[in-house]
């Protein structure tokens, strides 16, 4: 399969809410252009003594409507084209949830598992200090990606605190507990995602007690929307993790088939289960599908064959844009990434405001703010969706662009 570049990908999927919109070329070409881009170099000491070069990125896309916010990816194939894009879909993401936030997105190009714990840390320090300048709690609020952790982002709030000469754990989110993270931020993903399918449900005339959920992929995304959806109701039929899928119509305890996974390495095997290919989970008769594991998993000839009535999008970009024309004229309701996956940027920023007010809040507390946050965001979308006769991933991006544009609006361009 030939790889869709993120940065193309980003420009049509602006392109097209402009286009519902009506959008001014002025206003779309400001918006079709990160605000800024730090490119930097970050010579480290290696374990054998050796001085080795990384290049790390940071893009700050958008800040009309807060700080820019957005992870820190450790990645080979960390490109300026992909972090440019990420940091677009951040700006979307945080609109589309309201959370007062702009878009950002970091990374370094380096292979962490090839990393010993000493040189990750040096990295990560170096990587801090040279972008200390253009980040801050008002400025840029970065937060955990792809093979970062918690342990990273306290290093980097470190790093800038001794800069700062004040200790400041706003400046970074996805912290943990003990240097000022938040309670749920954990589950926050699952969560979100649990939240947005039950809201689906009442849409589309869903009765989650005893729905039928397939989840792709069970690993911190996938656990969570089975913890959650099975509280709701429902009852887990299938689910899958890179040694294979496994099936039972009758359903399966989300928490057993954790801690069998836990124990075998694997959910194969699970007692009861039937083991199927990854085509077969994905097309077997269910009311929510729910991707959580890889991009590009849900293609036009999965599409074609899958029976769900909710495709619910934990994972990032897991339908290819061929199979959205097929699942919307098949009336399946596809809940988007950029609205499902939310509740970890819905945490970090009640981690942000837990920081500055030096104030915490409880699990419950943290979680009901979320829900707040998570099931606006849905209706608005579902709102706009049923407007403009659009599926929900349409319908998210014109919402996230016109709450962008209203900022932009009431503030005005200066000189
Ligand atoms: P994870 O590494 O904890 O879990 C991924 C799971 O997918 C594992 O169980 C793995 O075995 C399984 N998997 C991998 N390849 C597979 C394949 N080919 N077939 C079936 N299963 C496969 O990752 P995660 O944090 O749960 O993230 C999953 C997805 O959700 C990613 O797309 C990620 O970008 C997205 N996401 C996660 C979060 C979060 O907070 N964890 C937030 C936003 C988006």
């Amino acid at each position: 399969m030939t790889k869709i570049d993120p940065w193309q990908n980003a420009l049509k999927q602006l392109a097209d809410a402009a286009k519902i919109l009506k959008l001014d070329a002025g206003i779309h070409e400001m918006l079709a252009n990160p605000k800024k881009i730090l490119t930097v170099s970050l010579p480290i000491k290696m374990d054998d003594g050796r001085i080795k070069v990384f290049t790390g990125y940071r893009s700050q896309h958008n800040d009309f409507r807060g700080p820019h916010k957005g992870g820190i990816r450790y990645h080979p194939d960390v490109s300026i084209e992909e972090v440019k894009a990420l940091s677009m879909w951040m700006t979307w993401k945080c609109a589309i949830v309201d959370v007062p936030f702009g878009g950002g997105k970091g990374g370094i190009i380096c292979d962490p598992k090839r990393l010993s714990a000493g040189e990750k840390e040096r990295l990560t320090r170096r990587y801090a200090y040279a972008i200390s300048e253009i980040i801050g709690p008002g400025k840029d609020v970065p937060a955990p990606d792809v093979y970062t952790t918690g342990k990273e982002m306290a290093q980097i709030m470190d790093v800038y605190s001794v800069m700062h000469g004040q200790t400041e754990p706003a400046v970074i989110t996805g912290k943990p507990i003990a240097a000022g993270g938040s309670l749920a931020r954990n589950v926050a993903t699952g969560l979100g995602v649990a939240y947005c399918i039950r809201e689906g449900a009442k849409k589309v005339g869903l009765n989650l007690k005893g729905a039928k959920v397939v989840i792709q992929g069970y690993g911190n995304a996938g656990t969570y929307v089975a913890e959650y959806v099975e509280k709701m109701g429902a009852k887990i039929i299938g689910v899958s993790d890179t040694k294979g899928s496994i099936i039972n119509p009758k359903g399966m305890d989300a928490k057993k088939v954790l801690e069998f996974k836990t124990k075998h390495g694997s959910v194969v095997g699970y007692p009861g289960s039937k083991k199927v290919s990854t085509e077969e989970l994905l097309t077997t008769p269910c009311d929510v599908l729910v991707p959580a594991a890889l991009e590009n998993q849900i293609t036009a000839s999965i599409a074609r064959n899958i029976k769900c009535k909710i495709l619910a999008e934990a994972a990032n970009g897991p339908t290819t844009p061929e199979a959205d024309d097929i699942i919307f004229n098949k009336k399946i309701m596809v809940i988007p990434d950029i609205l499902a996956n939310s509740g970890g940027v819905c945490i970090s920023y009640l981690e942000w405001v837990q920081n500055l007010q030096r104030y915490y809040w409880t699990f419950d507390e943290v979680a009901g703010k979320m829900e707040h946050h998570i099931v606006r965001g849905f209706n608005d979308t579902y709102a706009l969706s049923k407007k403009h006769n659009v599926d929900m991933r349409k319908a998210s991006m014109v919402l996230a662009v016109g709450r962008v544009l209203e900022a932009f609006e009431a503030r005005g361009l200066w000189p």
